[in-house]
């Protein structure tokens, strides 16, 4: 099977059209029983405008409600180093940016970024770094031990996921063997001669870009996510490649992938690139609503890169996870910070957190599944037999009581402790509510990091 057949999926888009109504609701009958659609009828929803978009927006809320429930994980990038040796075309930390005064966290900066990181309620980093020969996997192992060690009264993280270069089996491995939760990568754009206009440096090399997490799975890395920079090509064809990815990742070694990321392009100092393909938001919350459709059982991420507004129509058409209060620089929770690209979301976690209550979402702090090995091929099982949402649930409802005691302020808190009370009542199973209620008492107890 080729990964990335793009003859094909021209083809496919080229013969496909919007449905009719009777046939969108065949297609969207068939994305309900949440076991994914074909590629062919994903193209038909991405053709899908006007009214008939309501249908796609509904069935895509109910397939993220019934396999993920109404939860939203929560995380913060840390970014180590904005040294980069690769000039892409689109990121303020190209090498061509000689204005940018740039750093390299020392330990000692990592441990105060994550002190303030933990401050915040995060219990999940995502650890960035340009690609620079000093910025190497030895440095961001120790980084990642750094964050792991580092503790203030209740508060650690318990899960570092990994987002820097593609690399080799050997750096993969000592990834692996420092823990690391999930490892991604984004092609950026699957059209592989816009991707080699745009990129200058060992990244312009596709094949190694396109390849790593293979690299990272014969290291032993079972978590991995995928994702598009949108804008840069056409989002169609975007969204049809990268479900071919996921689906040749998921053929080739029984694991898709655990996260699905969609970044849209935004400006940053000394980028001037203008998007040639820039992506409507219409057409940005149609290509969640449809990607949630195709891959029912993934995790997506949306980032403070959209504002409000839109993240929250988001969160209810498929987004699964989210970050929260974000600095996009190296020492940025600390200090004044330089921009990888704008942010449009800068609210603090509790204003963020509150928004979500209001909108009958229930914030999570949870790394449960990483921690219990349900990684990889286990975790997939229990997704897509729809049953991650039984523990999903409960841990969300356990981590946001840990932020409510730890973190917040007395009306956050009032307004989380009603939606804890509204949450608990739709557990079915009685017993796993009784045992929910019982350790929520032991975490106003003072005890931390109960989960299922
Ligand atoms: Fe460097 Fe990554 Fe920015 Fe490219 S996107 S310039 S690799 S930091
Ligand atoms: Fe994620 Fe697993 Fe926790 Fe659900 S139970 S939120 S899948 S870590």
């Amino acid at each position: 099977m080729k990964m990335i057949d793009e003859k094909k999926i021209n083809d496919i888009l080229n013969s496909t059209s919007a449905p009719d109504d009777k046939r969108l609701d065949e297609i969207l009958a068939k994305a309900l029983q949440k076991k994914g659609i074909s590629i062919e009828e994903t193209a038909e929803l991405l053709h899908v405008s006007g009214n008939q978009l309501h249908a796609v927006f509904r069935t895509a809320w109910k397939v993220k409600h019934e396999i993920y429930g109404n939860r939203l994980v929560l995380f913060a990038p840390l970014y180590l180093s904005d040294f980069c040796i690769n000039d892409c075309e689109y990121c303020g930390f190209h090498c061509r940016n000689k204005e940018l005064k740039r750093q390299r966290l020392s330990m000692e900066e990592i441990r105060k970024e994550t002190e303030l990181i933990i401050k915040m309620g995060h219990k999940r980093i995502l650890v960035e770094s340009g690609e620079h020969p000093d910025n190497s996997v030895d440095y961001v192992c120790d980084a990642i031990r750094t964050i792991y060690d580092t503790k203030i009264e209740n508060g650690e993280i318990r899960r570092v996921n990994v987002n820097i270069a593609a690399t080799t089996v050997e750096n993969y491995k000592k990834l692996k063997e420092i823990g690391i939760g999930t490892y991604q990568l984004f092609q950026e754009t699957y059209h592989k001669k816009t991707y080699e206009k745009l990129h200058k440096g060992p990244k312009s090399d596709y094949h190694r870009q396109i390849t790593a997490h293979e690299r990272a799975f014969e290291a032993g890395i079972d978590d991995y996510g995928i994702g598009v920079l949108f804008g840069l090509y056409d989002y169609k064809f975007e969204v049809l490649a990268l479900l071919s990815h996921a689906r040749y990742m998921e053929e080739k070694y029984g694991v898709g992938p655990h996260t699905i990321s969609v970044p849209r392009f935004k400006n940053a100092p000394s980028v001037f690139y203008n998007p040639e393909f820039p992506v409507s938001d219409s057409d940005f919350l149609k290509l969640i609503a449809v990607i949630r459709l195709s891959v029912p059982y993934t995790g997506m991420i949306i980032s403070t890169r959209e504002s409000p507004e839109i993240r929250k129509k988001a969160f209810e058409l498929g987004i699964s996870q989210t970050s929260a209060a974000s600095k996009t620089s190296p020492g940025g929770y600390s200090t004044k910070e330089n921009v990888q690209f704008q942010l449009s979301d800068h609210r603090p976690v509790d204003e963020v957190l509150r928004d979500m209550c209001n909108q009958e979402m229930l914030p999570s702090f949870c790394t449960a599944c990483y921690r219990s090995k349900r990684t990889g091929e286990t975790f997939m099982k229990l997704a897509k037999a729809g049953n991650i949402h039984f523990l999903c649930h409960p841990n969300a409802i356990l981590t946001f009581k840990e932020y409510l005691e730890d973190y917040t302020s007395e009306e956050m808190k009032k307004i989380g402790e009603e939606t804890i009370l509204k949450e608990l009542e739709k557990i079915e199973d009685e017993k796993r509510r009784k045992e929910t209620k019982n350790r929520l008492k032991r975490i106003e107890k003072g005890e931390r990091d109960l989960f299922f």
